[in-house]
């Protein structure tokens, strides 16, 4: 479904990507993980639209996606999560909602609003609060259903757990998990490297810009390299 191939970006003069390639095919989870700094923000960045890719290509569904705006992009079929949730905090937990599906042309919107709110009953209680009033963790729920609104075959989630409680973030795993069931594709961008290779089939390990490791999680779950990528020894 994502072909990734020797792609390089970065930011003004710095190369942050030195020739990533990977790929993910239809149904799988796959998770990309690796210290902070390591590249992954940017990847999925690149994937999306939001950082210009400078070689390299990126492949969606047999069509070249790497030069083409990040609305285009969610209209092929690729909705992003992001990090830090980035709800839009003065507008409503349904407005927030209806901006996911603002590049859908189909008359359904509403009712996916409903299904929303029935994956996640807090989107029904909370639907005229501004969504910046929300805690961390709704306004998480909020924004993987604003990425779902947008109907994607490949929904991207970068750093889903980060800075919520364990609690929380054991629904959020929960939460992945049935996307995942329903047969949406997923990418996944994760510090907390249990999780990660708890939910995806396959992972990529990322080492200052560069995949240094790939396998499926049965066969790195006890891998010391990815010990020492979290480590640092
Ligand atoms: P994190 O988990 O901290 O988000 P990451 O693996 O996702 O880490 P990136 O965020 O992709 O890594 O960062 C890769 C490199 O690019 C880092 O050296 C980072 O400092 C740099 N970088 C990221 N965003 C920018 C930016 N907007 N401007 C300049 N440099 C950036």
């Amino acid at each position: 479904m994502l072909e990734v191939r020797d792609l390089r970006a970065g930011y003004g003069t710095i190369e942050v990507l030195h020739g990533i390639s990977f790929e993910v095919k239809a149904g799988e989870c796959v998770a990309l993980i690796g210290a902070n700094g390591s590249g992954k923000t940017s990847t999925l960045k690149a994937i999306c639209g939001l950082l210009p890719v400078r070689a390299g290509s990126v492949t969606f569904e047999g069509e070249r996606i790497d030069r083409l705006a990040g609305h285009v992009i969610v209209e092929r079929g690729i909705a992003m999560c992001p990090e830090g949730r980035q709800v839009f905090p003065e507008m409503t937990v349904v407005e927030n909602l209806r901006i996911g599906a603002y590049a859908r042309k189909d008359a359904e919107q509403e009712s996916d609003i409903a299904a929303m709110q029935d994956l996640f009953p807090i989107l029904r209680e909370r639907a005229q609060q501004d969504a910046g009033k929300l805690s961390g963790g709704e306004q998480e729920m909020l924004a993987i259903a604003r990425a779902l609104m947008a109907r994607p075959k490949l929904c991207i989630f970068d750093e889903p757990s980060l800075g919520l409680a364990p609690k929380i973030v054991a629904e959020v795993e929960a939460t992945i998990a049935r996307i995942k069931a329903r047969g949406i594709t997923t990418l996944l961008v994760e510090q907390n490297s249990a999780m990660a290779l708890r939910l995806a089939d396959r992972v990529y390990l990322y080492e200052s810009g560069e995949i240094v490791l790939t396998g499926t999680s049965a066969e790195l779950r006890d891998d010391p390299a990815i010990a020492r990528a979290y480590l640092g020894e």
